[in-house]
């Protein structure tokens, strides 16, 4: 008995396509064939749950023939009648799984084994790598005999009887003689731990050890670990068996801070456990990072440890696999792309990792505080891409304040649930690094006044507070932006102080604001500053000159700039020499006072931070002050 079958007009074009074009990576031929026999081993064994007969010891063998560079792939699994070959290997879009899957249906099972049927052509990579492909088999717990089935693979199949005894299937591929590769033991390890290491039955690598001509003894040896530890009940899985697991997704992420071990059912099905590492990779803020991220799993068998739909990019540094079963087998990396399943993954692991983050904020501030140490930075990001999480992402991130040591973080919440009743909005300070801030001369009324004020060091700062104008109805106001209110005695203190000083002093400050030619939009006196005699402020919504040098850097242009406001402290005794200045001097706007305007001016970009336009006028404008005041014999000084 042999019979000559031309394939389907669709499975020739699929056929030349697998073997020319369609798998970049070779390798996963061994994927799918192993995949293959699991369904068929998973597919027996539901079979034998009301047939015990059917019970075997499940397996499956890989068995390289160096000799004859045949590779074989055999499993004991439900193997196939004549009519199931011709319909699922020998058609394109009909598959056997799926038609077991109606058959359950129509028996209303109630107990399906997770078999979720999907089309798929993996069989057809053998293609890839073999010029001739034989499949033997045999249908469990039926009476028709064992038939093989033979291909080259490109117009047409033979199938004829076989004298296999066992039920179950075994795929032997003629290597094409590029991939005779596939036939040494290490490499076929190395691909069966790559992939299929979590099928849940065991994948046995026979090995043929010649001691002589005619003598040959074979070893058998389990090559996979069969640990698929997220398809575990959670109290089942050690912190032991995390650790591991952990180790083995990121050998450098150290202890995992947070596990998260889900299991989603209804539309969207499908198992997942996630790790937030204790240390954050080095790469993690480079444009080109590793990409590789949470591992993708389809029925336990992995398919991609590059899927950037799993998580949103603020959440990157979460460790961990995802495992489902609505997702075909054989998809590739363009399918992956706005791929309908994927975004409901995505979010619903994004609001269940954030829900979990709230909770250790919660129970565990100290491990909190480590998280955030790490990861803060990342997180925050978020703030300009998720909306839909936006109020949860506010409640996790957490700043530095000026009252408060270094090591010691809040939150927004936490920042505003201790301000006093008086104050109006969230202060806030953005600066490179904590030391320098804390001079800062915009801060010291805020000390004199006792408000407390975030410090905002990290970099990415003072972007996301650009996406976050406000928290829970208050307002986030930056020290030096115009408009600042506040309350409390020092506060009227100075602003008075300042109203009182303009009033005297006006035409002093007019002369200064010209001298400066158009530099600055006003001089004033300003109700900040208790201790220095100058600071820059800006209108708000402008952009801080450090966020322009950080969008610079960047090779981004920033908006145009607006004029700063030089505002200068009335109580300064260098003010107060100015202000006794004689009329004439400042009626004149001569070079004294020009001098004088230019160096308030340049100490208020330093104080700030800001380059200086013309740092050499600067250094001659304070020598020339300098040797003016040694000018001036000793006795003189002490009377004035
Ligand atoms: P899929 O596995 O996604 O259905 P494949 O092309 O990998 O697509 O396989 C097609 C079909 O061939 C399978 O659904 C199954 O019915 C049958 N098949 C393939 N390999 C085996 C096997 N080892 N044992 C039993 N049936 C098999
Ligand atoms: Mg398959």
């Amino acid at each position: 008995m042999s019979e000559k079958k031309k394939f389907k007009t669709e499975v020739k074009q699929l056929l030349d396509l697998v073997a020319n074009a369609l798998y970049t990576n070779k390798d996963i031929f061994l994927r799918e064939l192993v995949a293959n026999a699991a369904d068929a081993i998973d597919k027996a064994r539901f079979e034998s749950i009301t047939n015990s007969n059917l019970a075997r010891e499940w397996e499956i063998t890989i068995e390289p023939d160096k000799n004859n560079g045949i590779l074989t792939i055999s499993d004991n699994g439900a193997g196939m009648t004549k009519a199931e070959v011709i319909a699922n290997i020998g058609t394109i879009a009909k598959s056997g799984t799926k038609a077991f899957l109606e058959a359950l249906e129509q028996k209303g099972g109630s107990r399906a084994p997770e078999l979720i049927g999907q089309f798929g052509v993996g069989f057809y990579s053998a293609f890839m790598i073999a010029d001739k492909v034989v499949l033997e088999t045999k249908r469990s717990g039926s009476d028709e005999p064992a038939l093989r089935w033979i291909s080259d693979g490109v117009s047409s199949y033979t199938i004829e009887a076989s004298d296999r005894s066992e039920p179950g299937t075994s795929v032997s591929l003629h290597l094409k003689p590029d991939a005779t590769g596939y036939l040494e033991e290490w490499r076929i390890r190395d691909v069966v731990k790559k992939y299929s290491d979590f099928i849940e039955h065991p994948v046995k690598l026979i090995s043929k050890n010649k001691k002589n001509d005619d003598e040959s003894t074979g070893a058998i040896e389990t090559i996979n670990s069969m640990k698929a530890i997220w398809l575990r009940s959670p109290k089942d899985v050690s912190d032991e068996d995390h650790a591991n697991f952990m180790a083995h997704l990121d050998p450098f992420g150290g202890e995992p801070l947070l596990k998260i071990h889900l299991s989603a059912e209804g539309a969207t099905e499908f198992k997942a456990l996630l790790y937030v590492p204790s240390n954050a990779p080095l790469d993690l803020f480079n444009a080109d990072r590793n990409k590789k991220g949470l591992h993708l799993y389809i029925r336990r068998v992995f398919i991609t440890d590059e899927c950037e739909e799993l998580l949103p990019p603020y959440l990157r540094f979460v460790r961990g696999v995802v495992d489902s079963s609505d997702l075909p087998l054989n998809v590739s990396r363009e399918t992956l792309q706005d791929n309908p399943v994927l975004s409901k993954i995505n979010r619903n692991l994004t609001r269940k990792v954030l829900a979990e983050l709230a909770k250790l904020k919660e129970n565990d501030k100290e491990k909190y505080a480590a998280f955030h140490k790490e990861f803060g930075k990342t997180l925050k990001e978020g703030l300009h891409f998720d909306f839909e999480n936006r109020d949860k992402l506010l409640d996790l991130i957490m700043f530095e304040t000026l009252n408060r040591p270094p090591e010691e973080m809040v939150t927004l919440k936490e920042y505003a649930d201790s301000m006093p009743s008086s104050q109006k909005a969230i202060y806030y300070l953005a600066g490179d690094n904590r030391e320098e801030m804390e001079k800062s001369p915009k801060l010291e009324i805020l000390r004199a006044n006792g408000n407390d004020v975030l410090l905002m060091t990290d970099p990415i700062d003072e972007w996301v507070v650009q996406a976050v104008p406000e928290y829970n109805g208050t307002r986030l106001q930056a020290i030096g932006e115009d408009g600042l209110e506040l309350e409390g005695d020092t506060a009227k203190e100075m602003e008075e102080k300042a109203e009182k000083a303009g009033k005297a002093h006006g035409k002093l400050l007019k002369a200064l604001s010209k001298s400066l030619n158009g530099e600055v939009a006003e001089v004033r006196f300003s109700r900040l500053l208790a201790e220095s005699a100058c600071c820059l402020v800006r209108s708000q919504n402008e952009m801080t000159p450090r966020m322009r040098r950080i969008l610079e850097a960047m090779g981004q242009t920033p908006p145009p700039e607006s004029k700063p406001i030089l505002e200068l402290n009335p109580s300064h005794p260098l003010l107060e020499k100015l202000e006794s200045l004689p009329e004439k001097t400042i009626d004149k706007g001569d070079g004294k006072i020009a001098e004088v305007a230019e160096s308030l001016y340049y100490l208020a970009l330093i104080a700030e931070g800001s380059p200086l336009p013309d740092p050499a006028k600067f250094t001659s404008n304070v020598a020339s002050l300098l040797a003016r005041t040694l000018e001036e014999p000793d006795g003189k000084k002490g009377k004035d």
